[in-house]
C-alpha cells in the first residue's frame, strides 16, 4: 500500500484517505494557489497503527522519501544547524473535529537550529526563540502529555501586564529554558532536539489523538464513526511571527450567519497559527489587512474568490502573511447557520454556480425545522447570563423551578415552567412533560435530558457548565453573581444554546407564516419558497399528514399535505362520549350494546364529514378504533376510591369497577386492541365503517380508505374485510380497504395479507417496539442515552427507522405485498415519516407515500426532493 501523498498527488475527493484538510490542500495545491509544500500520511496509516500499535512496514522509509524531497524543494533540511527547515505536523480527519485533535508547529528547532533560525530571518533572534518556545509548549503539551496550564503559568508570570509580542529576544530565550525545566520535571526526560525524532513523536501523538476522550465524545455527538482514523499532514512552516510585517487569520468567503456575502474574517499581526482562535490578543476585523498590506488583502481576495468558484460554495480558510508574502493553510466547505444554507444555495444558483437540484440537495431538513421554531425577538433587549449545548431547538420562556413536582405543580396552575436540574433522570420525565423548556449544567448532546427532550420536541440546553444548580435550595448562580431562584423567569434559546435572564419576546417564524400561506417576504423566505417548489417537483414519494381533526387536517393541507395517511379515530370516543364508550363496555345484551353503537354513530359521522370537508377530495385513510377499551374507562385507583369514601356511589360505578378489572391487561399493548377489539365486540366496526360511509356519500368528492390496525394474520383481516365491504356496498360508497403493518407478523406474512388489503400503511412505531421488544412509553426515559453512549444505536430507533432490523421487514413486506398485489398502494404513518434519514428510506425502499405529523410535512416534502435527487 502507499501511505504518503504528496500535496501534488492528492485531491479533495480522497477524504477517506488523506482525511479533509490534507484533500483540501492538495486542491489548492493543484489549483496553483500558494500553499506551503507537503505531504499526508493517510489514514489507512493511522488505523493501522492504532490497531496494531505500530506503524505499518514501509511507512518509515516512505515518510524519509517525501521529507527528502521536501528537503530538496526547499534548499535547506529538517532541523539543519545554520540554515533549518520547520514543518508543522497537523491532525485532519475525514470529518472536521475542531479543536479535538493535535497538532504541532514549528518542528526542527534545537538549541542549535534556533541560532539557524535567527540567521535565515536576518537576524531576528526575537522571531527564532518565539517560535522555539511556542514548539516546547505545543509539544510539551500535545506529545508529551504534560499539563498546558503549566506553560501557560510560565508565560503569564514573564509578560505580567504586557503582550507576548511585547517579549524581546533575551526573555523568550529564557522562557525556553523554563520551559525546558517544566518538560524535565514532568516526564523525567530532557526535550527531544533530534529534528527527526520531533517529526516521528509528533505522527504517532496525532494518530493517538483519533482516541483522546474528548475527540471520542466529540464524535459520538456528531454521530461520526469511530473507526476512521486522522490523516497526518506534514507541511513547511511558513512563519507569521517575524514581526508586524506578517500575521495570521481566518476568513469565510462570505458570512455564515446569513450568507450574505462580504468580507468576513479575522487578523491577527505577529502571531502564529493558534493565536487567532485562542484569544490571546484582540484580532481585527479582516477589512484592516485593507490597510496594512494593500497587496495581500487583495490577492486573498481574489483566492476567496477563485475557492468559491472551484468548490461552488462557501468555504473558510485559513492564512498567513510571511513579511508581505501570503500563504494558504487550509480551506473547507465551512459550517453554516441554516438560514444561511438556504440563502447561499440561491445565490449560487443567481451566480451560475450550482444548478437547482443541486440547491436543494444543498439544504436539509433538519436546517428547515429549525426554521420553523418560533424564536427569539432578534431585537429585544436581552440580558443573557450562560451559555450551554443546544440540545433540542426552540425558545422557551417560564419560571425556574428545580423540581419536577413543582414543575407539575405550577403547570397545572397555567404557569410556564423551566425544570433547571444539574442533570435529569427517568424520574423527571413527568416534570420535563409539564415544563416548557428544560435547563441542565451537566452532560453532553447525548444526555439523558437531550435525548428526552428531542424526543418531545421540547427545547433543551443542556450541559450550561457556568451555572451552579443548587437543587435543594431552589436556586442557580450563574456568572458574575447572579441568583436565580424558583419562581424567577428565564428564557432559554434550544437553537444556540443561550440562556436569558427575564422574558424574551418570542416571535413566530417567517418560514412558518409562509407556509401557512403569507407571501415570502424576505430574502430567506424566498429562497425557502424557490427550493421548496423545486423538491415538490422533483419528488417521487407523496406526503400525507397525520391529523384526526378538521383543523390539524385544513393545517396539514395548507402545509402542502396530498391526503391524511392516518386518521386515528380514538379521540371521537374522549370527553362527553365516554360515557357512551363506557354504556359500550357495561352492556350486557346485543340491544344494550346496539344501543350504544346507534347512540355513537352520529357523532362520529360528522367528525368525518368535517374531515373530509378540509381535505377537498383528497384522500382520507382512516384507521379504526385502536387502543385497548380501558383506556376510555376511569381510572382503576380513582374510582375504587370514589366508591370507598364518597356518598353518592351508583350501581354503575360498581359495575365499572367490575368491568375495569375485568379489562385490566398486564400489557395492555399486547392485549386487547386494534383488529382484535373489532372481532371481539361485535358491531364496533361496523358502526365506524357505516358513519364513514354515510359521511362520505355526504361529501361530495370525499376518498375515504379503511385502515385495521394490528393486524398479525390475514384471517384476522378477511373476517372484517367482509362485513366493511358489504356495508359499502349498502351505502354505495366506494372506499379502498387495507391494512396497517406493525406487527412483525405481519410483515413476514405480507403475501398473503395483501390478498386482503388494498394498501399498507407502516405503522413503525409499534413495527419498532414490537421488533425490538421495547416499550415506547417506558425505555426511552430510562436506558436509551445508556444505549448510545455505548455506541449500541447512534439514534433513537423511534426516532429515525432502524433500517437493518425493521427496515428489513418494511422491504420483505414491501417486496411479498407487491409480488402478491402488483398495484398495492404501500405508505408509513410512524413517527418515522417526518424524519429525514427515514424519509430517503421510504423512497429507496419504493414506498408510494409518507406521512407525518401537520408540522413536519415541508420537512417530509424537502426530504423526499432531496432523495429523488
Ligand atoms: P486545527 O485543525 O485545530 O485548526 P491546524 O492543523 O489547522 O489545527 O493547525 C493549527 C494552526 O496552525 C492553524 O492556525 C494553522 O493555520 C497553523 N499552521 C498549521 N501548519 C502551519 C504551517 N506549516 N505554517 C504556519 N502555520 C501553520
Ligand atoms: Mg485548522
Ligand atoms: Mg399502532
Amino acid at each position: 500500500a502507499k501511505y504518503v501523498y504528496d500535496f501534488t498527488e492528492g485531491n479533495r475527493n480522497l477524504k477517506d484517505l488523506l482525511g479533509g484538510k490534507g484533500a483540501n490542500l492538495a486542491e489548492m495545491t493543484n489549483l496553483g494557489l500558494p500553499v506551503p509544500p507537503g505531504f499526508t500520511i493517510t489514514t489507512e496509516a493511522c488505523r493501522h497503527y492504532l490497531a496494531e500499535g505500530s506503524v505499518p512496514d514501509g511507512l518509515d522509509q516512505e515518510v524519509a522519501e517525501h521529507l527528502a524531497a521536501l528537503e530538496a524543494q526547499m534548499g535547506r533540511k529538517l532541523g539543519q544547524a545554520d540554515d533549518p527547515l520547520l514543518v508543522s505536523v497537523r491532525s485532519g480527519a475525514k470529518f472536521s473535529m475542531p479543536g479535538m485533535m493535535e497538532t504541532v508547529l514549528n518542528i526542527g528547532l534545537n538549541d542549535e537550529s534556533v541560532h539557524g533560525l535567527a540567521k535565515q530571518a536576518g537576524g531576528n533572534e526575537r522571531f527564532a526563540w518565539d517560535s522555539y518556545r511556542r514548539l516546547i509548549q505545543m509539544f510539551g503539551r500535545t506529545v508529551l502529555d504534560i499539563d498546558g496550564d503549566l506553560f501557560e503559568r510560565a508565560l503569564d508570570t514573564l509578560k505580567g501586564k504586557r503582550q507576548d509580542t511585547d517579549l524581546d529576544a533575551g526573555e523568550l530565550q529564557q522562557l525556553v529554558k523554563t520551559y525546558k525545566g517544566i518538560v524535565r520535571e514532568q516526564t523525567g526526560q530532557d526535550f527531544p532536539t533530534d529534528p527527526r525524532e520531533q517529526m516521528r513523536l509528533a505522527v504517532m501523538a496525532v494518530f493517538d489523538s483519533w482516541n483522546a476522550p474528548r475527540a471520542i465524545l466529540y464524535r459520538r455527538q456528531e454521530r461520526i464513526p469511530t473507526d476512521l482514523g486522522t490523516a497526518v499532514n506534514i507541511m513547511a512552516m511558513v512563519f507569521g511571527n517575524y514581526g508586524d510585517d506578517s500575521g495570521t487569520g481566518v476568513a469565510f468567503t462570505r458570512d455564515p450567519g446569513s450568507g450574505r456575502q462580504g468580507i468576513y474574517g479575522d487578523y491577527l499581526q505577529n502571531a502564529q497559527g493558534e493565536d487567532v482562535v485562542a484569544g490571546i490578543r484582540n484580532t481585527i476585523p479582516l477589512e484592516e489587512l485593507e490597510r496594512i498590506d494593500k497587496h495581500s488583502y487583495d490577492e486573498l481576495l481574489g483566492i476567496m474568490e477563485t475557492l468559491e468558484n472551484h468548490y461552488r460554495d462557501l468555504c473558510d480558510i485559513e492564512f498567513t502573511i510571511e513579511r508581505g508574502k501570503l500563504w494558504m493553510l487550509q480551506t473547507r466547505v465551512g459550517k453554516r447557520t441554516a438560514a444561511a444554507a438556504f440563502c447561499i444555495a440561491t445565490q449560487l444558483v443567481d451566480q451560475g454556480l450550482i444548478t437547482m437540484d443541486e440547491a436543494v440537495t444543498r439544504v436539509t431538513g433538519d436546517q428547515l425545522a429549525q426554521l420553523m421554531f418560533p424564536r427569539f425577538d432578534g431585537g429585544a433587549d436581552k440580558k443573557k447570563i450562560a451559555k450551554g449545548m443546544n440540545a433540542s431547538p426552540g425558545a422557551a420562556v417560564g419560571k425556574a423551578v428545580f423540581s419536577s413536582e413543582r414543575a407539575i405543580e405550577l403547570a397545572e396552575q397555567g404557569e410556564h415552567v423551566i425544570l433547571v436540574r444539574r442533570e435529569t433522570n427517568p424520574d423527571d420525565l413527568s416534570g420535563m412533560i409539564a415544563a416548557r423548556g428544560i435547563l441542565t449544567s451537566r452532560g453532553g448532546k447525548t444526555s439523558h435530558a437531550a435525548v428526552v427532550a428531542r424526543g418531545m420536541g421540547k427545547t433543551c440546553v443542556c450541559g450550561a457548565e457556568e451555572l451552579e444548580v443548587h437543587t435543594a435550595e431552589k436556586r442557580f448562580v450563574a456568572p458574575g453573581d447572579v441568583v436565580v431562584s424558583e419562581g424567577d423567569v428565564i428564557s432559554i434559546d434550544g437553537t444556540t444554546g443561550e440562556v436569558f435572564l427575564g422574558e424574551v419576546p418570542v416571535v413566530d417564524s417567517a418560514v412558518v407564516e409562509y407556509f401557512e400561506g403569507s407571501e415570502p417576504a424576505d430574502d430567506l423566505v424566498q429562497a425557502v419558497d424557490r427550493i421548496m417548489r423545486h423538491a415538490d417537483a422533483a419528488r417521487r414519494l407523496g406526503v400525507r399528514a397525520n391529523a384526526d381533526t378538521p383543523e390539524d387536517a385544513a393545517r396539514a393541507r395548507r402545509f402542502g399535505a396530498q391526503g391524511i395517511g392516518l386518521c386515528r379515530t380514538e379521540h371521537m370516543f374522549l370527553g362527553e362520549r365516554r360515557q357512551l364508550v363506557e354504556d359500550l363496555v357495561l352492556a350486557s345484551t346485543d340491544e344494550e350494546r346496539q344501543t350504544a353503537l346507534d347512540a355513537l354513530e352520529p357523532l362520529q359521522k360528522s367528525d368525518f364529514i368535517g374531515i373530509f370537508q378540509a381535505m377537498e377530495g383528497a384522500p382520507v385513510t382512516i384507521r379504526l378504533i385502536d387502543p385497548p377499551l380501558h383506556e376510555f374507562l376511569p381510572d382503576i385507583v380513582d374510582l375504587s376510591v370514589k366508591i370507598a369514601t364518597s356518598q353518592d356511589v351508583t350501581e354503575k360505578d360498581h359495575r365499572l369497577l367490575a368491568a375495569v378489572k375485568r379489562l385490566h391487561e398486564q400489557n395492555p399493548m399486547l392485549g386487547l386492541r386494534g383488529v382484535r377489539l373489532g372481532l371481539m365486540i361485535p358491531g364496533l366496526f361496523a358502526m365506524q365503517v357505516r358513519a364513514i360511509a354515510q359521511a362520505a356519500a355526504e361529501v361530495p368528492g370525499a376518498r375515504p380508505e379503511i385502515m385495521i390496525p394490528l393486524v398479525a394474520s390475514v384471517q384476522e383481516l378477511e373476517a372484517v374485510r367482509e362485513e366493511a365491504v358489504k356495508i359499502l356496498a349498502e351505502a354505495g360508497v366506494e372506499a379502498l380497504i387495507g391494512t396497517m403493518i406493525e406487527v412483525p407478523r405481519a410483515a413476514l406474512t405480507a403475501g398473503q395479507i395483501a390478498e386482503a388489503a388494498e394498501f399498507f400503511s407502516f405503522g413503525t412505531n409499534d413495527l419498532t417496539q414490537m421488533a425490538w421488544g421495547f416499550s415506547r412509553d417506558d425505555v426511552e426515559a430510562s436506558f436509551f442515552s445508556r444505549y448510545l453512549d455505548l455506541g449500541i444505536f447512534g439514534v433513537s430507533p423511534f426516532e429515525t427507522l432502524d433500517r437493518e432490523g425493521v427496515g428489513r421487514l418494511v422491504e420483505i413486506a414491501v417486496e411479498e405485498g407487491r409480488a402478491a398485489r402488483p398495484d398495492l398502494h404501500l405508505g408509513i404513518c410512524g413517527e418515522h415519516g417526518g424524519d429525514p434519514d427515514s424519509v430517503h428510506f421510504c423512497h429507496e425502499v419504493g414506498l408510494d407515500y409518507v406521512s407525518c405529523s401537520p408540522f413536519r410535512i415541508p420537512v417530509a416534502r424537502l426530504e423526499a426532493g432531496r432523495a429523488a435527487l
